[in-house]
């Protein structure tokens, strides 16, 4: 029965690469696209893989979608997909790539992705799609700022979809304080900063950054001192009020926890700080967002309420306005007697704190 809750119930991804969420099926347009037979960019579940292998995996995608019409198909499958699995919010994320031979450039793949955004929406799916450019640390700070540079230009001719930036990209490369004037430069201009932060020890650069402060983390695995993180570090994402996007089976397979019983959701969870159940690569490592929710049910022993909590909650840390949080929750409101019919439940809304909007 929680599988099929949590396929039904209502949910929000707030940490989606788009590269990363490429499903199997449209591996296979791509690669009949190109003419390519090659079985290396399966990944099968359960399987696991060091961080470095995720990272090449990656690297090999790339090589599929190096052309504005593969970014363009990616992003409308991926946005289709989130959508059978009942999110209705969805925040996406993506490194702005070029590739001379193709002739693709920074600016034409977020036009490739915008278009895609906007197709979904002509179609009128029951999804709210939103775009974070990606800041990959490993091209370094020019990059850094022609990314930027691009997420303020999009903002402003398309300031409804670009909503925000995120750092990402192998943590185990470069120093993360030498973007900080480079995000700064975002916040100024009214983008929104969710910053990949701790997913491996990083005693060095952790503080300065939380302290910008970003408006969401990605993954924060070793925030905590049980982790090899500092209390100071768990204070200031306290103080802060700052969000975690968790991402349970990634974290597993890209072995930077070592075991879901010690995943940081259940220090998180248990001091009420807003927590957000996401997919991160839903494609890499073969989830969905329901499976994710399912896995946290049964890992931290959650019933439907505090999984509805879960999902009701994330609303307020999208990076959208107001007004559009208002109409998710009464989207949330509206099916909540169905959900509570055919599953004979009461869903509490209440329990779990709901944070302050950000
Ligand atoms: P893309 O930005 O090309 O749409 O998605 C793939 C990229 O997202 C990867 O090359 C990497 O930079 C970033 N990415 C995906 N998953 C992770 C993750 O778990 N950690 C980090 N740090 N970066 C990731």
């Amino acid at each position: 029965m929680i599988k099929e809750f949590c396929e039904e119930l209502p949910k929000v991804e707030l940490h989606a690469h788009i590269n990363g969420s490429v499903s199997e099926n449209t591996i296979e347009k791509l690669l009949s696209r190109k003419q390519k037979s090659d079985h290396q960019y399966s990944f099968k579940k359960g399987s696991t893989a060091t961080l470095n292998e995720c990272f090449e995996k990656f690297r090999l995608i790339h090589q599929l979608t190096d052309d504005t019409d593969s970014v363009y198909q990616v992003t409308y499958d991926v946005i289709h997909e989130f959508h059978e699995d009942n999110v209705k919010y969805l925040e996406l994320r993506s490194t702005p790539r070029e590739v001379p031979k193709t002739g693709m450039t920074r600016e034409l793949y977020v036009e490739a992705v915008l278009r895609a955004i906007s197709k979904c929406e002509a179609e009128n799916l029951d999804i709210v799609v939103k775009l974070l450019l990606s800041i990959d640390r490993r091209n370094g700070i020019s990059v850094g700022h022609e990314t930027v540079k691009l997420a303020q230009k999009f903002q402003a001719s398309d300031g409804e979809r670009v909503v925000g930036v995120d750092l990402s990209g192998d943590p185990n490369v470069g120093d993360g304080r030498d973007f900080i004037p480079v995000l700064k430069e975002a916040r100024d201009s009214g983008l929104r900063l969710s910053l990949h932060l701790c997913e491996v020890p990083a005693l060095q650069e952790t503080m300065d950054l939380l302290c910008l402060p970003p408006d969401r983390i990605g993954h924060g695995t070793c925030l905590h001192p049980e982790a090899r993180g500092r209390q100071e570090f768990v204070d200031t994402v306290i103080n802060h009020k700052t969000p975690l996007e968790l991402c349970l089976t990634s974290n597993l397979i890209g072995q930077t926890v070592p075991d879901l019983d010690n995943h940081q959701f259940r220090f998180w969870y248990e001091k009420q700080h807003p927590c957000i159940i996401c997919t991160d690569d839903k494609g890499v490592f073969s989830t969905s967002l329901s499976e994710e929710y399912q896995l946290a049910a049964s890992t931290f022993d959650l019933q439907p309420s505090d999984l509805w909590r879960l999902s009701l909650s994330s609303i307020d840390s999208a990076f959208c306005d107001e007004q559009s949080k208002e109409k998710l929750r009464e989207k949330w409101k509206l099916c909540k007697p169905q959900i509570e019919k055919r599953f004979n439940l009461k869903l509490e809304s209440s329990g779990y704190q709901t944070q302050k909007s950000i």
